[in-house]
C-alpha cells in the first residue's frame, strides 16, 4: 500500500534530478568500497586458516616423529608421559582435542580422557594407515581434523598408529567476525558522509537550475520581459538562449495582437463616430428639408456600409488563420476562368473610372486552389488596381504557367505606392493614404486577406512599384496542392 502511495507520488511530481545525481554519487562511490571490504576479509579469513593448517600440520608431524622415535604405539602407558604431556600441551594450544588411533582402529589415549577404548574409523584415519597424512576443514562446525601416521621405529614403513588432532578455528572465524563489524560500521559511517557530502555537492551543482526554474516561473506568471539568462553551465546557457528566442517571438506576437487590437478598435469607432455626429446635426436642426435629411441618411447608411465591410473583413481574416489550412475546399479550377469572372464582375466599377481592364492568358491553367479564396484574393488585387489608378487608365492582368507554378500578374498605370511603405501594404490596416483609400471604400485589410490566401495556397506574392507611373504585383502558386507535414512551416 505504502509503495503504490510511493510510486503514485513520483509519477505526479516526477523523478528528483538531485535525488537521482546524489543517489548515483553515492552508489559510485561505496559499492568498490563494500567489494573491497568484503574481498579484504574474505582473503584475511583464508590466509588465518591456511597459516593455521600450516601450525598444525607442522605440530602433528613433530609430535607424531617423537612418538614414532619413542616407539609410543607399542611401548608401555605410564613410559609415555612426556608425550602424553605435550599431546595435552598442543591440544590447548588449538583449543582441541588429540587422541591417538591403533591399528585396530581403537582410541589409545585422548586428551579429553573420554574416548579411550572405543573406535574411530574416518576418511582421514584409514588414508593415514595407508601411509599420508590427510587433513579435512569442517567449515560449518569450525574445526581442523589432522590426521598424522605414527610409524613403526623398527620398521619407518609401517604405520601402527595414527594421530588425530582437531583443533577449532573458533578464535579465527570471531577476529573476522569483530573486523568485519568493523568494516560495517566504517561503511554505515562512509554512507552517511558520502550522501551528506553528495546532497550538499549535488544541491550546490543544481543552483543554477534552481535558478533557470525561478526565471521560468516568471515567465509563467506572464512576465515576458524577465531576465532568464543563466550562463553558469554551457547546459543552462544554451536553456536560457532558447527560452529567450522563444520570448521574443511570444513578445512579438503580443505586440502585434495589441497593435492588431487597437487598430480594430479604431477602425471600428470610426464609421460610428461619423453616424454619432451626423445624427447629432441633424437632431441639433430645427424644421430640416427632406433633402438635407435624406443625405445625411444616405451619409449614415454609407458609414454603416463600411462598418460592414471592415467586421467582414476582419471575420474573413480570422478565418483564414493558419489553422484554417485544413479547412481549405481545394478544387480543381480553371484559373483562366476564374479570372475572366473576378473581371467581369470588376468591370462596371472600372467603367466608372474610366479604367480599361485587359486579360492576357498566356495558356490554359487548370490548378488545386480553394476557388472562393482564390477569387477573393484576386478580386483585391484587380480592385486595389483599379481604386488606386488614374482617370483613363488601365489595368493588365496576365496568367501563365510552367511544369510546377501558374503566374498572375496584376499591373495598373495607377498612382503608384512610395518605397517607404512597400515594406508595409500587406499589413493589416496599412493604407498609404488613409483619406484616399476611405473614400474609394478601402478598410486596409484587402492585401492582408490576399497574402494569408496565397500563402494557404503556398504561393508568393510580390510587388513593385514606381510612384506616379504604376504597380505590378506578382503571384506564383503551385498548380498542385502538397499538404505540408505537422510542424512545418
Ligand atoms: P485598402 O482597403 O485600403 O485598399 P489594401 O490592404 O487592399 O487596403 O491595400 C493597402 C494599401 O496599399 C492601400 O490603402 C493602398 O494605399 C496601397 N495599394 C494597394 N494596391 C495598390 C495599387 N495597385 N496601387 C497603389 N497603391 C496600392
Amino acid at each position: 500500500m505504502k509503495k503504490n502511495r510511493f510510486m503514485e507520488m513520483l509519477r505526479a511530481r516526477g523523478l528528483s534530478m538531485k535525488l537521482v545525481l546524489s543517489f548515483t554519487m553515492v552508489t559510485a562511490a561505496l559499492v568498490p568500497l563494500i567489494l573491497q571490504a568484503a574481498l579484504m576479509l574474505g582473503s584475511f579469513q583464508q590466509n588465518q586458516l591456511d597459516g593455521r593448517s600450516m601450525e598444525i600440520q607442522n605440530q602433528c608431524a613433530i609430535l607424531s616423529n617423537r612418538m614414532t622415535r619413542s616407539g609410543y604405539m607399542t611401548a608401555e602407558k605410564k613410559n609415555n608421559t612426556a608425550l602424553d604431556a605435550q599431546m595435552q600441551t598442543i591440544s590447548d594450544l588449538y583449543n582441541g582435542r588429540i587422541v591417538i588411533v591403533s591399528s585396530n582402529f581403537k582410541i589409545i589415549a585422548d586428551t579429553f580422557n573420554l574416548s579411550v577404548g572405543k573406535y574411530y574409523i574416518s576418511e582421514e584415519v584409514i588414508k593415514c594407515f595407508r601411509g599420508e597424512a590427510a587433513s579435512h576443514y569442517n567449515k560449518e562446525m569450525q574445526y581442523f581434523a589432522q590426521a598424522t601416521p605414527v610409524y613403526d621405529p623398527a620398521n619407518e614403513k609401517t604405520v601402527n598408529g595414527v594421530l588425530v588432532l582437531t583443533a577449532s578455528t573458533e578464535n579465527i572465524i570471531s577476529l573476522t567476525d569483530k573486523i568485519s563489524g568493523s568494516a560495517h560500521l566504517f561503511l554505515m559511517s562512509m554512507l552517511l558522509v558520502l550522501a551528506a557530502v553528495s546532497v550538499m555537492a549535488v544541491h550546490l551543482l543544481m543552483a543554477p537550475f534552481g535558478k533557470l526554474q525561478l526565471a521560468f516561473d516568471r515567465v509563467a506568471q506572464g512576465d515576458l520581459d524577465a531576465d532568464i539568462m543563466v550562463d553558469t553551465y554551457r547546459e543552462t546557457k544554451q536553456l536560457s538562449e532558447s527560452v529567450q528566442k522563444s520570448l521574443g517571438k511570444l513578445r512579438a506576437v503580443d505586440q502585434s495582437r495589441q497593435e492588431f487590437v487597437s487598430n480594430v478598435s479604431h477602425e471600428l469607432k470610426t464609421p460610428i463616430t461619423s453616424i454619432r455626429v451626423l445624427a447629432d446635426s441633424l437632431m441639433g436642426m430645427e424644421d430640416v428639408p427632406v433633402e438635407l435629411y435624406r443625405e445625411f441618411m444616405t451619409d449614415i447608411s454609407d458609414e454603416i456600409d463600411r462598418e460592414n465591410q471592415i467586421i467582414e473583413d476582419l471575420l474573413m481574416l480570422v478565418k483564414m488563420d493558419k489553422s484554417a489550412e485544413s479547412q481549405m475546399n481545394l478544387e480543381q479550377v480553371s484559373i483562366n476562368g476564374e479570372l475572366e469572372q473576378v473581371l467581369k464582375r470588376l468591370r462596371p466599377i472600372a467603367k466608372r473610372k474610366n479604367v480599361e481592364l485587359i486579360l492576357e492568358s498566356f495558356r490554359e491553367v487548370t490548378a488545386d486552389v480553394d476557388r472562393v479564396k482564390m477569387s477573393l484574393a484576386i478580386t483585391n488585387l484587380v480592385e486595389n488596381a483599379v481604386k488606386y489608378n488614374v482617370d483613363s487608365g488601365w489595368v493588365r492582368v496576365t496568367l501563365d504557367a510552367d511544369h510546377k507554378f501558374f503566374y498572375i500578374t496584376v499591373a495598373d498605370s495607377g498612382i503608384g505606392i512610395p518605397e517607404d511603405c512597400i515594406d508595409h501594404i500587406f499589413e493589416r490596416f496599412f493604407r498609404v493614404d488613409k483619406a484616399r483609400s476611405r473614400e474609394v471604400g478601402g478598410t486596409g485589410l484587402g492585401l492582408s486577406i490576399t497574402k494569408n490566401v496565397i500563402r494557404m495556397h503556398h504561393g508568393v506574392i510580390d510587388v513593385e512599384s514606381q510612384p506616379g507611373e504604376g504597380t505590378v504585383f506578382h503571384v506564383r502558386i503551385p498548380l498542385n496542392y502538397v499538404p505540408r507535414q505537422e510542424g512545418r512551416t
